[in-house]
């Protein structure tokens, strides 16, 4: 099914009617060629999906007719996931892993032991790669939002973005309770902001850890062996991803039907 990320504004809940122009519209029409009758999944990316179907094809305009809304795929709240700088393509893996496994956002950061440096217009142009990573991933897992993948961080700005955080932690291949890291987890806040941690290539040094700890960013072990930056990542989302997933409502696939 295609799937159609439109403004808030071109929904109209009332009378269960979507109406795409400019861009959407060309894409609906000219590229997906979409005829009357077809179903098409739209989001309004803030968090709502509806399944649709294609009523009309305008001069103009395409008119969807809102079939019902969708149960949300979001996560009940929101990961930041704050990834030291990786070499060569590894974040773009890193993206694509993080937005499949709920990732509300992506931070690009800067320590200490980052090896790649980026000039502001390299920079840029990464960052609008890693966007587009972020979007296709998004609509491949059926996700209801676009996450941002922010313009790369350095170390000091994330500590200060962290304070206001419902929770943030740190993998940390020198912590080694691994009860405190399950009491990290029966933790999660169920809204909110949650930020995770994931050193580059040449990990954390203990200062950041310490840095971290003043912040109220608790370090956690990831288990007894040294996991590649990338795979520290995917771990560590797959991990709260299970873990947020199961605190939800506990309703599964429900719609509200059509009245
Ligand atoms: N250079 C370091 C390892 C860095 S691994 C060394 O060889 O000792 C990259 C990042 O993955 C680390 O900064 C940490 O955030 C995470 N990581 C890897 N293995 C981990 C583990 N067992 N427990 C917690 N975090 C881990």
């Amino acid at each position: 099914m295609h799937h159609f990320f439109v403004n808030e504004s071109d929904i109209d809940t009332i009378n269960r009617e979507i109406r795409l122009t400019g861009d959407n519209y060309n894409h609906l029409k000219n590229v997906l060629r979409v005829h009357p009758g077809e179903v098409v999944l739209i989001s309004d990316g803030t968090g709502t999906d509806y399944e649709c179907e294609v009523t009309e094809i305008r001069e103009e305009a395409v008119l969807l007719h809102i079939h019902f809304q969708e149960e949300i795929h979001e996560l009940p709240a929101e990961i930041y996931l704050f990834q030291g700088l990786p070499k060569q393509d590894k974040m773009e893996l890193i993206i694509q892993k993080a937005v499949e496994l709920g990732a509300h956002a992506i931070v690009p950061l800067s320590t200490k032991n980052t090896v790649v440096k980026l000039d502001d217009k390299r920079a840029d142009k990464k960052t609008g790669r890693w966007q587009a990573i972020a979007e296709a991933a998004a609509k491949q897992s059926k996700r209801s939002i676009i996450p941002e993948v922010l313009p790369i961080m350095k170390w000091k700005d994330a500590m200060e973005m962290v304070r206001e955080f419902d929770l943030a932690m740190i993998p940390y291949e020198n912590a080694h309770d691994i009860k405190k890291t399950m009491e990290e987890l029966k933790k999660l806040p169920n809204h909110g902001k949650i930020g995770v941690f994931i050193g580059p290539e040449g990990g954390f040094t203990e200062q950041e850890i310490a840095d971290a700890e003043q912040h109220g960013v608790t370090p956690v072990t990831l288990g007894k062996r040294i996991l590649r930056t990338e795979t520290a990542a995917i771990a560590s989302m797959s991990i709260l991803m299970l873990t947020l997933e199961s605190m939800g409502n506990g309703e599964d696939h429900k719609e509200t039907p059509e009245t």
